[in-house]
């Protein structure tokens, strides 16, 4: 299963919900490109930082703040570090007992066979609040307006670059979480995929 959209729509949330539901192992593939960015920030060279890259890497402490995001960002347009990343992402995809993969490119690259693809995404004002929360709550002094400013930046630059940009793919199903809570955004999903696998 796909699920794409721009940061903080609630992807994670319900990629995590629809994992422990049907018993799907999960991928956030941001965490791959924020473990590339926070090296790049310790003064790595990006390519070489995302050959040489880990499953031990995507454990570690400090990958959600907004610099390594903005970093993350960053490393994320160049075409070359998104080939690096690629075999890892497609062998999770294949995996016995299926998977869930949240990202930007999923629907569109990294997974087009997938058997249900969701593009979630949420007004920015809604989508900076609940990142603005995230963050206070790990301890980041940090104003809800430069957190919709620096989303808003992440978010222009993942849908304007040449590779994988931000966009639905055609056969994806969108699902605005501005007005719902987590409960619905999940049941909304959850029967997206019901319908996907007694289609098959
Ligand atoms: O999802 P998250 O906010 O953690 O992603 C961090 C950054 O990684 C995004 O802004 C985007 O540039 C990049 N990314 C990507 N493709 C993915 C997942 C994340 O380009 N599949």
């Amino acid at each position: 299963m796909a699920i794409d959209g721009p940061a903080a729509a609630g992807k994670g949330t319900i990629a995590r919900a629809v994992a422990a539901a049907f018993g799907f192992g999960y991928l956030d593939t941001g965490l791959l490109y924020r473990a590339v960015g926070r090296e790049v920030l310790e003064g790595a060279e990006p390519l070489a930082a995302a050959r040489a890259l880990t499953v031990e890497d995507l454990a570690r402490d400090g990958l959600r703040t907004s610099d390594v995001g903005a970093a993350a960002s960053k490393v994320a347009a160049i075409p070359e570090v998104r080939v690096a990343l690629l075999d890892f992402q497609r062998a999770f995809a294949r995996r016995a007992g299926g998977a869930v993969l949240d990202g930007r490119d999923i629907g569109t690259v990294i997974c087009p066979d997938a058997e249900a693809k969701l593009f979630v995404t949420a007004s920015d004002e809604v989508r900076a609040l609940r990142r603005w929360q995230e963050l206070r709550d790990a301890g980041e002094e940090i104003t809800a307006e430069e957190v919709l400013e620096t989303l808003r930046e992440r978010d222009a630059r993942d849908s304007a670059r040449a590779a994988a940009p931000l966009k639905p793919a055609g056969d994806a199903i969108v699902l605005d979480t501005t007005a719902l809570s987590i409960e619905a955004a999940v049941a909304a999903a959850k029967a997206h995929i019901e319908r996907a696998l007694a289609s098959r």
